[in-house]
């Protein structure tokens, strides 16, 4: 992997890990000569990601919509002038078809509303066939066990194929979720469950 996008909070979180381990990744990225591609933004989780990359000698490429330029958090962003590149786009959607378009794969931090939903976008694209990118969410203190018990009743309730359900890669370890990610090979399978095995 030559790019990965990081999704994350725009706050950092009340418990210090969640913005020691954005440094974290932000440091093994730079180290391993892999870029960042994130949303621009300095505030939060997305800026201790990118400070800390930009910080260890890494490449860091944001992206922003036009219509957050205005407003105080994308100025600072633009003003972050030690990032590598950043481009302005005309929409949010045009946003994440960019930084899809730009990483070789993509790791959620804990967030929000902004990442649960880039996440399980990017999910959805991967289990439609329109990417094969490996996707994992670091599971910082726990924070995704809610939503990984979401996927696994999805499952169990017949929305979702295991196999798709298994595109959501995870660890606690920065590490490990690198090289799981390093081996992800997908398992292509049609999206929808046939009509007989619907209870
Ligand atoms: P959230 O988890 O709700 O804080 O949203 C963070 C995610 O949504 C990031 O990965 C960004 O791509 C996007 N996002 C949300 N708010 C902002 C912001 N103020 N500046 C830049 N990106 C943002």
């Amino acid at each position: 992997m030559k790019s990965i996008c990081v999704f994350c909070g725009s706050n950092a979180g009340h418990n210090p890990r969640y913005r020691e381990t954005a440094e974290q990744l932000g440091r093994l990225l730079a180290a391993r000569g892999i870029e960042l591609v994130y949303g621009a933004g300095n505030i939060g989780l997305m800026g201790a990601v990118a400070d800390a990359c930009l910080g260890a000698g890494g490449a860091v490429t944001g992206i922003i919509p036009e219509a957050l330029m205005g407003k105080e958090v994308a100025g600072r962003a633009v003003d972050h002038r030690a990032l590598t590149r950043i481009e302005v786009v005309d929409s949010m959607h045009t946003r994440k078809a960019r930084m899809a378009e730009l990483s070789d794969g993509f790791i959620a931090l804990p967030g929000g509303f902004g990442t649960f939903e880039e996440f399980c976008e990017i999910l959805t694209w991967g289990q439609l066939g329109f990417h094969r990118k490996p996707m994992g969410l670091l599971n910082v203190n726990g924070f995704y066990d809610p939503l990984l018990a979401m996927f696994d009743r999805a499952v169990a309730d017949g929305f979702l194929r295991p196999q798709n359900r298994a595109m959501a890669l995870c660890s606690d370890e920065i590490e490990d979720l690198l090289a799981q990610m390093a081996a992800y090979q997908p398992e292509p399978v049609d999206k929808w469950l046939k009509e007989e095995k619907q209870l």
